[in-house]
């Protein structure tokens, strides 16, 4: 992807206007229960104050209606100032004369971290005013924000009409470089796995990647309609009845290509999807009426294992099972293990989706994959191969 980056700009003495996710969670004391994307944006945070430059924070948190003090950012402001030991500077709104004064009264070296864009709604309207007023805070963009790149909004988009430099932060740089590489040059055997619940949030990731890779290994919940699309019996297994025409589809699809499209052989069953059920192991064909497919079985492991030893490139989405239930975790952590694996040869491993993340930190894997994608939505997008707003608005490098 051939966009400006922070490296390729001058910041010193420079006022740097930074779209960054600090959409963190937080507890009832108001406090950041889990900085890491606060953690994820320091590099770029650290760059610009080490070069001289002025960073202005923005970034957006939850889903407030109007002004909700529940939801300031002023908590995020605390904990920067912790993780970077260099005080933080907080103003309590994100456009207007209070805010513009506050960025005058910005020294070279120092950061503010303006409030919650979204107090506006603008913000997701993509006010073109209300992002000129945001424009007016910086002579320099930069958007560190992957997580809401997929939106066309003032602060990811709008904002980048007025000024002539727009750049990815690091983090946007290493999404872009990792899940780019995927798309465009993937080191080749390219195994794909996908999983997670239902077939319907996914199909435009399985089409896409279907003419871009050499396996796909399907697991979770997404199997069984494909296994109904193949007329076979799946008990009270998870089922989208509408997306069985698709599944077919997809199958011939596969088959026309040639691609090693494989579904799971066997599966680990119970009653329920409760920690006290009693399981059972199956074959993919033998599935009672009344159980339910909730883990790949250990057959599975094995051929999943094994499809991902000689993989050069490898992109995960969607856990293989109900991982939040020990019981059924196992065909989601081995091949978490797995991938950690291959990683330290010299496959090239990359994570997205909230839950399967989720399923990594389990283990403590998320430092052993090359890549863990920070934007769920986003990056589905992106391997969907849609243009993201936020990334197509960026200056391109000459
Ligand atoms: P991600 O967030 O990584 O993109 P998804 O949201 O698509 O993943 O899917 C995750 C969910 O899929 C988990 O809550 C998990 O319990 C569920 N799931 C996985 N396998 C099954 C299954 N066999 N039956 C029902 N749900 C499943
Ligand atoms: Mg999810």
């Amino acid at each position: 992807m051939n966009k400006l980056t922070i490296d390729d700009l001058k910041l010193k003495d420079k006022r740097v206007l930074v779209r960054v996710d600090f959409n963190v969670p937080l507890n009832e004391k108001k406090e950041v229960t889990d900085d890491t994307r606060i953690v994820e944006s320091l590099p770029t945070i650290k760059k610009i104050l080490n070069d001289g430059g002025k960073a202005i924070l923005m970034s957006h948190l939850g889903r407030p209606k109007g002004k909700d003090p529940n939801l300031s950012l002023a908590p995020v402001a605390k904990r920067l100032e912790k993780l970077l030991r260099w005080p933080a500077k907080f103003v309590d709104d994100c456009i207007g004369e209070k805010v513009e004064k506050a960025v005058s009264e910005l020294k070279s070296s120092e950061y503010l971290l303006l409030e919650n864009l979204r107090f506006y709604p603008q913000e997701e309207k993509n006010d073109p005013e209300f992002a000129k007023s945001l424009a007016k805070l910086g002579d320099i963009y930069i958007n560190d924000a992957f997580g809401t790149a997929h939106r066309a909004h003032a602060s990811t988009e709008g904002v980048t009409r007025y000024f002539k430099e727009c750049a990815a932060g690091y983090l946007m740089q290493k999404e872009l470089k990792y899940l780019g590489m995927t798309l465009s040059d993937p080191k080749k055997p390219f195994v794909a796995i996908l999983g997670g619940s239902k077939i319907s949030g996914k199909i435009d990731v399985i089409k896409n990647l279907m003419d871009k890779v050499d396996t796909l290994l399907i697991g979770g919940g997404m199997a069984f309609t494909f296994y109904k699309a193949l007329g076979k019996e799946i008990g009270s297994s998870l089922l989208e009845e509408d997306k069985v025409g698709l599944a077919q589809d997809i199958l011939k699809e596969a088959e026309k290509k040639k691609l090693d499209f494989l579904l799971p052989v066997d599966f680990l069953i119970a009653s329920e999807a409760r920690e006290d059920a009693s399981t059972r192991v199956v074959d993919k064909d033998s599935i009672p009426q009344g159980w339910k497919g909730l883990d790949i079985g250990p057959k599975t492991v094995e051929l999943y294992k094994d499809k991902l030893s000689n993989a050069k490139t490898v992109v995960w989405n969607g856990p293989m099972g109900v991982f939040e239930i020990d019981k059924f975790s196992k065909g989601t952590r081995e091949v978490a293990q797995k991938l950690a694996q291959i990683t330290e040869g010299s496959a090239v491993t990359i994570v997205g989706g909230g839950d399967s993340v989720a399923a990594l930190a389990k283990d403590n894997l998320e430092k052993r994959m090359s890549h863990v994608s920070t934007g769920g939505g986003a990056s589905l997008e992106f391997l969907e191969g849609k243009t993201l707003p936020g990334i197509a608005a960026l200056t391109d490098k000459k």
